[in-house]
């Protein structure tokens, strides 16, 4: 076997998975302290990165003519030619440039949306815990070389292939690679040389997950060597960009250019046979209302919209991982979230120990070991090895899967913030962890899991046998324990029954002040196993005492949970800690200042029907499991809240995904929970929930203001000219003149208000309808009394124009000008919705406000001041008087929206507040 050639690129891969896991570390040269950092960098140097090669970008060419793909460019196109086989060639000259510049800016903006999104997503790109240079790091996944020595465990995507040397329990679910949803066995004992992928049980593969149990293993090949390397199809597995708003978007685009054209053709009719048109002029003019009305650039807006959200919400920690969380974000109507880390700091302290022999307290604060142990009344304690302090400080040192490193001039956690804290302990009482682990060998393992909420490791003693170390939530402990640590003062081992009450009692005070609470047990095995398993953990346990852990609240969770109040957001803290620990955490939030409990056990003993009701009223859930989560978010959805819902674990995977918004942690959160959630927090902090939340809000709000913009413009002019054919006048606008309105305001106005940032007061509202569509009551009355409104101002301006004598291409060019002045007012005005226009902010507008109308203006003057294009349109010069009545006229339709917008909220119509 040792004959096997060192992997060079072209030699054929050795059977990794049919070595035993000592030829493997021979062959890759490794050590059990893992590669130190000029191997690899030499390896680097000859594997390259642990990267897959990114699928390649659609072609720009086709992404570009992929812009052409929609029913509302057909009828552009359509309308073009038959401009053109009309002989009008301005008019089809204008519509195809509405087309093409449609084009250019959603080619444009969608390829800046998806290299923002692609940039994204880097920022959440998965790591690795290794062993490098003796010392567990975690590194970037892509960081990986051949012979890394990498740390598994429930959750992980396993980084790159890996031949096993250590497994316990380990479940592996390799669906990507073999399409089997069952999760397989992995051990580290060589498969047979011509086991197919699936029965190779000593290897993990890249890209694979972890669904159980804890690993370790070698790394064998990286990047495209790694068998998912091979695989190709899965590259090309490219998120869509579309939401269930857009595709809505889309539908009632689709179906209002249905109806556009059914209505033209009556149009055309009956200008045709009532008002005598000739059938070529009806033609034309009919196909350039069509063009105006087909509201073509709104799903591109749209999309902008949501990717500009994107952007602001990872700006504020919340990356997003599915498109639509950025729209159901801003409905959510209930935020269920985790206690510890995204409420809590997470940087943990023991604050007090109690045993048998009494309370002690714990000074200093952080991972510092700095500052000792001390009774109530000052006298520093020093622990024997054999008293209950002693015994308490040894389990948890060597219950522990933590280290605790003095790096960047202070001390610092790798692993559990809890276990490093337990770290510290030992320190302040002049224990060494590191000495200690060495003494006491570690030979087993029952890790950490939140279902059943403990942790147990198995030792050898140095004086000869074994042990057993527990630790975990007390209460699970004191039930199995048979006798306690009672200490008689002097340092000897002392035994004596257990005291349930008086451990309870003792809870209850420590948790009353927030203090999480941590029991501690051992056994000692006279006769020395190699494996521990649940049985061993039934009878003849000894409790030792208990630690409690101070975890401050976050200052800005404070401060958000109170913006959820204020935004009729619900919070609820689910939490796996103990119920008075949990509700005094919530009182120091300010969640509640009674905050209604209910515990795991209460959820458990309610049925579907009844969990709703308690649910709903529920401030705080204690002592849950990750299957309590779900059923609560199912509970909650019955009362129709929208719910966002944190997880980190493998076992939350189901409630993120269950969730109207699955949130999961970016720094403590496995990649199980990462791939099952919809957004993930940078910061694992509440606040960036809320943050993204307001961004959800204001992207709703921008994409209804763009709505609210252009139906009532196209709308306004529409019915200027049905009038006009009505009722047998001469047209206010050319067909021609309609095209360029087009042009000239969608993509320039209409865009602007993708850039819109929130109102102010944003998060002074309640959650919006999320079943409501679109076109809620109020829009449709807007589209209405702006239409009308333009309708009116339009035809005074006609008829005085007419009044007064002009000729008919001056009204023509004053009307076109009004429509253009109308519309950008209004646009003043649809962008606060909820509030007044009429202030400092709303009048100095945005950047992307003021160069959209700077374009405007420019445009207007241009056309209608500049010889050529006065003979394309058959504009005339306006002079500044007639300007300035034009812009008098804008005024006057912005105080009356202004007014009108008052009332609605003066009398909360259309729900306003
Ligand atoms: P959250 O509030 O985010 O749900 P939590 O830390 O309160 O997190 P879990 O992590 O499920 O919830 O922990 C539940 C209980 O399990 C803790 O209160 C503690 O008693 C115990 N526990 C937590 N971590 C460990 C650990 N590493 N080893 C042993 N017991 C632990």
């Amino acid at each position: 076997m040792n004959a096997i050639p060192p992997a060079a690129p072209a030699d054929p891969a050795p059977q990794w998975h049919a070595l035993p896991a000592e030829a493997v570390r021979r062959e890759l040269e490794v050590g059990e302290d893992g590669l130190d950092d000029a191997q690899v960098r030499r390896r680097r140097g000859i594997h390259g990165f642990n990267r897959l090669p990114k699928p390649p970008r659609r072609n720009p060419i086709l992404r570009f003519l992929a812009q052409f793909d929609n029913v509302l460019i057909y009828v552009l196109l359509a309308g073009a030619v038959a401009a053109l086989v009309l002989g009008h060639m301005i008019d089809a000259a204008v519509i195809l440039a509405v087309v093409v510049v449609n084009a250019v800016v959603g080619f444009v903006q969608e390829g800046k949306a998806e290299a923002a999104l692609g940039a994204i997503r880097d920022m959440i790109s998965p790591r690795a815990n290794v062993i490098r240079g003796g010392a567990r790091t975690s590194v970037p996944a892509d960081e990986l070389v051949p012979g890394d020595i990498v740390l598994l465990e429930a959750g992980d995507r396993v980084p790159a292939d890996l031949r096993l040397t250590h497994a316990r329990n380990l479940l592996i679910d390799e669906a990507i690679l073999t399409g089997e949803s069952v999760a397989a066995e992995k051990h580290n004992a060589p498969a047979a040389p011509d086991a197919p992928l699936g029965d190779r049980t000593s290897l993990a593969f890249s890209g694979t997950m972890v669904a159980a149990g804890q690993g370790t293993g070698i790394v064998v090949a990286t990047g495209t060597a790694t068998e998912i390397g091979h695989i190709s199809t899965l590259l090309a597995n490219v998120e869509p960009m579309s939401t269930p708003l857009l595709r809505q978007i889309n539908e009632f685009a689709r179906r209002f250019t249905l109806l556009a054209l059914a209505c033209g053709v009556v149009l055309f009719f009956f200008a045709v046979h009532a008002r005598s048109f000739g059938w070529a002029d009806a033609l034309i003019a009919v196909v350039a209302l069509a063009v105006g009305v087909v509201p073509e650039g709104l799903p591109a807006v749209i999309t902008i919209t949501l990717a500009i959200g994107v952007r602001r919400m990872a700006a504020r920690n919340a990356v997003i991982r599915r498109l639509p969380a950025v729209e159901t974000l801003g409905a959510t109507s209930v935020i269920c979230s985790d206690k510890t880390g995204t409420l809590t700091r997470n940087e943990m302290t023991v604050r007090s120990i109690i045993t048998a022999e009494g309370f002690l307290r714990v000074a200093g604060a952080g991972y510092a070991p700095e500052g000792g142990i001390a009774t109530l009344h000052g006298e520093a304690v020093h622990p024997a090895a054999t008293d209950p302090v002693g015994r308490l400080l040894l389990a948890g040192a060597l219950c522990n899967d933590a280290q605790l490193h003095w790096r960047d001039g202070r001390w610092i956690v790798d692993g559990d913030p809890m276990e490093g804290a337990l770290l510290t302990l030992a320190r302040k009482a002049d224990l060494d962890p590191s000495q200690e682990r060495g003494t006491w060998e570690r030979l087993d393992e029952i890790p950490f899991d939140s279902g059943h909420r403990f942790m147990a490791t198995l030792h050898h003693a140095p004086g000869g046998g074994g042990i057993i170390f527990v630790k975990g939530a007390p209460e699970r402990l004191i039930e199995v324990c048979t006798s306690q640590m009672a200490g008689d003062g002097t340092g000897h081992d002392v035994r004596a029954a257990m005291d349930a009450d008086y451990w309870h009692e003792e809870i209850a005070k420590a948790a009353a002040h927030g203090e999480r609470v941590l029991g501690f047990a051992f056994r000692p095995l006279p006769k020395l196993a190699s494996r521990l398993t649940f049985d061993d953990l039934r009878d003849g346990l000894v409790f030792i005492g208990l630690t409690g852990f101070i975890d401050p609240p976050r200052d800005e969770a404070v401060a958000a949970i109170r913006e959820c109040h204020t935004a009729g957001i619900a919070v609820k803290m689910i939490t796996g800690d103990h119920a008075a620990t949990a509700a005094a955490i919530a009182r120091q939030l300010g969640l509640s200042p009674t905050p209604a409990v209910a515990t795991g056990a209460d959820v458990e003993a309610l049925s579907d029907d009844e969990l709703p009701a308690l649910a709903a009223r529920t401030d705080v859930f204690a002592r849950t499991s990750p299957q309590h989560k779900l059923r609560i978010v199912k509970a909650l959805q019955t009362t129709g809240a929208v719910v966002a819902m944190t997880g980190d674990g493998v076992n939350d995977a189901p409630s993120l995904r269950q969730a109207d918004v699955g949130i999961a942690m970016g720094r403590k959160g496995t990649e199980a929970a990462k791939e099952a959630a919809q957004v993930v927090l940078l910061d694992d902090n509440f606040a960036s929930i809320v943050a993204a939340v307001s961004e959800g809000r204001t992207v709703y709000d921008n994409i209804r203001k763009m709505i609210a913009w252009t139906l009532p413009t196209n709308g306004g002019e529409l019915l200027a000219v049905v009038f006009a054919i009505a009722a047998g006048l001469a047209m206010p606008l050319t067909p021609a003149q309609i095209l360029w309105l087009n042009l000239i305001t969608a993509g320039t106005l209409g865009l602007a208000l993708a850039f819109e940032p929130a109102e102010p007061g944003v998060m002074a509202r309640r959650p919006r309808d999320a079943r409501a569509g679109l076109l809620s009551p109020f829009m449709l009355w807007r589209v209405l009394l702006v239409s009308v409104l333009f309708l009116i101002a339009l035809l005074a301006v006609y008829f005085y124009s007419l009044s007064r004598g002009d000729d008919l291409a001056l009204t023509r060019t004053l009307c076109v000008n009004a429509l253009v002045i109308l519309d950008t007012f209004y646009l003043f005005n649809v962008r606060y919705l909820n509030t007044s226009s009429f202030t400092l902010r709303g009048a100095l507008g945005t950047r992307a406000v003021l160069a959209a109308v700077g374009a405007v203006a420019l445009g207007q003057f241009i056309f209608t001041y500049a010889p050529f294009m006065q003979a394309a349109f058959d504009t005339r010069p306006v002079t500044w008087q007639d300007g300035g009545l034009l812009v008098l006229l804008g005024i006057a339709i912005m105080i009356v929206l202004e007014i009108e917008k008052w009332l609605l909220r003066r009398f909360r119509l259309f729900g306003m507040e």
